[in-house]
């Protein structure tokens, strides 16, 4: 009697009987079985936009959250030197994390963000920082290029589309992209020409400034959800920046000028000779100063929102030739990896390394050019080896030197 009437209990949704499924829950008109409730709850997850796998960070404990030092480290696995920037970067990070993490009553005190200011020169590392960071973090990151923001009404994107990537990153979970950190490249691109007599406005520098400072501070900003220009038919969606980390980073070339200036006139006295001998002619950055970049032509609001201020060095030789082989996925690593999907061993002399470390040198590539410098190397082995029996296959400083002399060598300028 008892087996008849579990019979005829159904799941109301797939209409497999008891018997056929785990269990099954009871409600006013109907059952679910473990399946369907299941799949229901995928379902919901999904139109409640919580389908992406990371770990939210409000989601950690404190004393899971990587401490700065395991942040350095995992940074140094990547990037070589640059451990001022290294180090500035993991405790933001980090406080970015337990700022997420704090319960605030009214008479608490409130840790507030420190968003971040990077100078260096282009291909320094400060993109590669940025992006090696998002590897470890829980919370939606995206890369935005300052130059394409323009004033409203202009040509080029509108501010508020730096939110807008964030929020595609987050699936368009507003919560989780409130949390999120975006990194600002070539902010230099917008600072104020002040040394520009035109009469036209300057729809890209302290404008976008302007506006920037909205985002910065910390407000709610009404974003287009597809980016690009606002309609006015458009349905916008608020976003509270006020936990957002803002990570900016720019060459700000010639700053070195400005920052000698400042400590040419701060060295005027009676002191002047003892200071001047302290100074490390060959790194002006490390002295740069929030005053630097006033001089630059950020704006004095801007500065006090980025209160994190660090710089990258320029890479020198034995820099450069680390890069080429140390990281984790460093380019020669890569070229063996490639190689190896073949069942190929490929090994290089030593000598080639710094052959093309001299090249990038004497080129003045950087360690962008390292790249394009070991691609024109391969190009022609990498055409060839997968289709011949070939097992192993070793670069030599000989074969590297004849494949760039039979390449124009000034196409890699343009790299
Ligand atoms: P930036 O943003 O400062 O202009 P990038 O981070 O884009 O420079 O660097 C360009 C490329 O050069 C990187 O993809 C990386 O391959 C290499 N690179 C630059 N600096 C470093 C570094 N410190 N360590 C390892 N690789 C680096």
């Amino acid at each position: 009697m008892a087996e008849s009437k579990s019979n005829k209990r159904k799941c109301s949704f797939c209409g497999r009987s008891e018997n056929e499924v785990g269990f099954l829950i009871t409600g006013m008109n109907g059952y679910i079985c473990d399946s369907c409730s299941e799949q229901a709850y995928e379902i919901t997850k999904e139109a409640m936009g919580q389908g992406n796998n990371a770990k939210s960070a409000t989601s950690l404990k404190l004393n899971e959250l990587p401490k700065p030092l395991a942040i350095k480290e995992f940074l140094d696995q990547y990037i070589i030197g640059q451990d001022a920037a290294k180090r500035f970067l993991s405790v933001s990070v980090y406080n970015h994390y337990k700022r997420l993490l704090q319960t605030v009553n009214s008479d608490d005190v409130e840790i507030e963000k420190s968003n971040i200011i990077m100078v260096g020169s282009t291909g320094t590392g400060k993109t590669l920082l940025a992006r090696t960071i998002a590897k470890l973090l829980h919370v939606p990151f995206t890369i935005v290029d300052a130059t394409v923001l323009t004033e409203a009404g202009y040509v080029g994107e509108d501010i508020e589309s730096i939110l807008t990537r964030l929020l595609q990153v987050a699936d368009y979970n507003v919560e989780e992209a409130e949390q999120g950190i975006v990194f600002i490249d070539e902010i230099d691109k917008i600072a104020r020409k002040s040394d520009n007599p035109s009469i036209t406005r300057d729809v890209s520098g302290e404008g976008v400034q302007q506006g920037l400072l909205k985002l910065l501070e910390g407000s709610i900003v009404n974003v287009p959800p597809q980016g690009g220009r606002k309609h006015p038919d458009q349905k916008m969606i608020p976003v509270n920046t006020k936990n957002i980390l803002f990570i900016c980073g720019g060459a700000f070339d010639g700053i070195e000028k400005k920052i000698a200036q400042r400590l040419n006139t701060h060295v005027v006295g009676y002191t002047a000779s003892q200071k001047s001998a302290k100074i490390d002619k060959s790194n002006m950055m490390q002295y740069i100063s929030p005053q630097d970049l006033k001089s630059f032509g950020l704006i004095p609001e801007i500065i006090g929102r980025l209160p994190v201020l660090t710089y990258l060095k320029p890479l020198d030789r034995d820099a450069l030739r680390a890069i080429l082989t140390e990281p984790k996925n460093s380019i020669i690593k890569q070229y063996v990896k490639l190689f190896d999907m073949d069942n190929i061993h490929l090994t290089f002399d030593e000598s080639v390394f710094d052959y093309v470390v001299d090249k990038a040198v004497e080129f003045k590539l950087g360690a962008r050019g390292l790249r394009s410098i070991v691609e024109t190397i391969m190009i022609d082995v990498m055409f060839e080896l997968p289709s011949k029996d070939a097992k192993e296959y070793n670069v030599t400083l000989n074969y590297a030197k004849a494949q760039l002399e039979k390449q124009n060598l000034s196409n890699l300028q343009m790299a």
